[in-house]
């Protein structure tokens, strides 16, 4: 007999529930059914996709709501459909996972021209006007045979990776399809660029005949949240656009641009060339000497015109059957929105000198968003409810209050289900990356008792370095020679491609004696891959990755201590910080049959205000290990012994 709410029961479609995870359904169920939000942590193996899904689709069925599951990645929002397909079997439920028109475009000819998604969205609109993509048309047309694959895809749960399956054998478009599901999906996966941004929210909510306030909005990993939302708000104009935007002004016969976007570049090469690495600038500065030095009087009617003549630039393109990019068009909205932005505190303008892919120093201005509730409360006060949850978001206050949750959500930490014997959890104490003490004998030292974890875990064991600077030392000081296990290492500016194989060879070895995988925290891999089983054993963190002391790191924490009085180092700083060393520490433990040896070389995480950011289900059992030689290894040993 399931312990859920009874409306829940009817969709919850396994006979029996996890450690705690009736406690997570329930506490989203009431909230949401009382219109309220809800805050709520919940560790990895606890199921909290189907439990969101099983808790919030009663209430949308009931209350004839959508449900967007928000997720990073492809993966993410496969997974929501495959959860979906179990209540399907119970209930009959709709939905799809979404993916942008650049990754559903079968149009050979649109998808490889395209640069972003505006222009493959212009082309595809021209093609489609003109008739001439096949895919379109056999849309167009409305067969017998389209009509009845559209109904189904309309009435059950389709996976975005089994629509374009489908398709590429129907010689249907794609995008179209899943576009004509939408009105009869009640859950829809997507990334947060859908929800978050917000010209894309607003076509979307368009398409689908529908508004915030009739959505139930569910955002997993949240804990990104707010690094994403800066993201999504902050742009970046370069010397190589500036190139760009003159060459073209040239082609296109537009004098006025011409001249401009050389002045402009001329004008950032000086104001960039005395910067080190980056500086805070005015922007009143910026305006300033465009003013004067660019003789531009009114600069937001010239930025205005500007973005006309990019507008008509890719219109020209098109019209000559090529992609619709334009770098006129680009510069001005970067222009547009650096004037937009002049008096408004939670921006600030950045210049900065750096080394291009081909090692040239080039320059760039950036205006950097400081503030991610500028982008989250408007959606978090506009939807029906919203379900924030995340296996790493305590302290649960903080996240409310930057990211601006309405008052009323209520807040859970729910215990984790994981047998207590199955973790083991040390920070060792001696050895820190505080860069006073980054010697060369503290980094021999940590690799002496990285041998140690490595040599006493049955078989793979992975290691999530501060930095690169902290990665790079530890391999000089000889760990690779130190280790009997093989090590597979991140190297900066590795392709994603290259990096995938790696970690692929590296979990390879889980099966067969063993290897050694070095990466750093707040990376691709300490984020973005799951290790269950023996693909990871064993984690070592080593150091805190607090960031650098940049202009724009200490704008960050100066703009938090203004809207959070004594709290701005703490949530501008550290936290960020913390959430990339708790990521990477639960890499090895996925499943709860997943047993793994956490180690945080530094400590600082012994410290209690440290521990606060650590999720409770590691901290719970921590002990301290002190730094004498073998006895790390020893602690490793006993764990898996009595674990085999
Ligand atoms: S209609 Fe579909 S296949 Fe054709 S260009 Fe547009 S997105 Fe691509």
């Amino acid at each position: 007999m399931l312990k859920l709410p009874a409306q829940v029961t009817e969709f919850f479609p396994y006979n029996s529930v996890r450690p705690h995870q009736d406690e997570f359904v329930t506490t989203v169920y009431n909230a949401v059914r009382e219109r309220r939000s809800v805050l709520i942590e919940g560790s990895n193996g606890l199921g909290k996709t189907i439990s969101s899904l099983s808790a919030c689709i009663p209430v949308a069925i009931e209350k004839n709501l959508k449900i967007l599951y928000v997720s990073r990645t492809h993966r993410q929002h496969d997974r929501v459909i495959e959860e979906l397909k179990a209540i399907y079997n119970k209930h009959h439920v709709a939905g799809v996972s979404i993916r942008g028109r650049s990754e559903m475009c079968l149009n050979v000819f649109a998808a490889r021209g395209a640069f972003d998604s505006k222009s493959l969205m212009e082309v595809c609109e021209l093609l489609k006007a003109k008739s001439r993509c096949p895919y379109y048309v056999n849309v167009d047309e409305r067969t017998y045979d389209y009509l009845q694959l559209a109904q189904q895809i309309a009435t059950r749960p389709y996976m975005a990776s089994e629509i374009l399956r489908i398709c590429k054998k129907k010689e249907v478009c794609p995008y179209e399809l899943v576009k004509s599901a939408l009105a009869d999906a009640k859950v829809l996966a997507l990334s947060y660029l859908y929800v978050f941004e917000p010209s894309i929210r607003t076509a979307f909510l368009k398409g689908l005949e529908t508004e915030l306030q009739k959505v139930i909005l569910i955002v997993d990993e949240a804990h990104n949240l707010p690094e994403t939302a800066i993201d999504i708000s902050s742009s970046t104009l370069s010397l190589f656009v500036m190139r760009q935007a003159e060459l073209e002004a040239i082609r296109f016969g537009n004098k006025d641009v011409e001249n401009f976007a050389h002045f402009f570049r001329a004008e950032v090469e000086k104001l960039t060339e005395h910067i080190n690495r980056e500086e805070i600038i005015s922007p009143d500065s910026i305006i300033d000497i465009i003013q004067r030095q660019g003789n531009v009087s009114r600069p937001k009617e010239f930025f205005d015109s500007m973005h006309n003549a990019g507008a008509a630039i890719k219109k020209s393109l098109l019209a000559e059957g090529k992609n619709p990019r334009s770098y006129v068009f680009a510069m001005s909205e970067f222009l547009l929105k650096l004037n937009e932005t002049l008096d408004d505190n939670a921006y600030i303008n950045v210049a900065s000198r750096y080394f291009n892919k081909e090692r040239n120093k080039t320059a760039k201005l950036e205006i950097v968003a400081l503030d991610p509730a500028k982008l989250t409360e408007p959606v978090f006060s506009s939807t029906y409810a919203n379900v924030i949850m995340s296996g790493t978001l305590q302290p649960l206050e903080a996240f409310a209050r930057i990211t601006k949750l309405p008052q009323n959500t209520v807040r859970c930490v729910v215990p984790s289900p994981f047998p207590k014997e199955h973790v083991f959890a040390a920070v060792c104490l001696g050895l820190t990356t505080a860069m006073e003490k980054r010697t060369p004998a503290m980094y021999q030292t940590m690799v002496e008792r990285i041998n140690e974890v490595a040599e006493n875990t049955p078989t793979n064991t992975g290691i999530f370095a501060a930095s690169f600077q902290v990665l790079n030392s530890l391999i000089a000081e000889g760990l690779e020679n130190k280790l009997v296990k093989p090590l597979f290492h991140e190297r900066q500016g590795m392709s994603s491609k290259a990096n995938e194989k790696m970690v692929q060879d590296f979990k390879a070895c889980g099966g067969k004696g063993g290897a050694v995988f070095l990466g750093v925290q707040g990376g691709r891999t300490s984020e973005g891959v799951d290790f269950p089983g023996n693909q990871m054993n064993s984690v070592i963190v080593v150091g805190i990755p607090y960031a650098e002391p940049t202009p724009r790191v200490k704008a960050q924490i100066d703009y938090y201590e203004k809207r959070f009085p004594g709290l701005g180092r703490e949530y501008g700083y550290v936290l960020p910080a913390m959430k990339k060393a708790s990521q990477a520490a639960g890499r090895p433990i996925r499943t709860l049959d997943d047993r793994g040896a956490i180690v945080f070389m530094d400590c600082r995480f012994a410290a209690p205000y440290c521990r606060n950011f650590l999720p409770s289900w590691i901290t719970n059992s921590m002990k301290t290990v002190v730094d004498k030689k073998g006895d790390l290894g020893r602690e490793i040993n006993n764990f898996f012994q009595v674990q085999s």
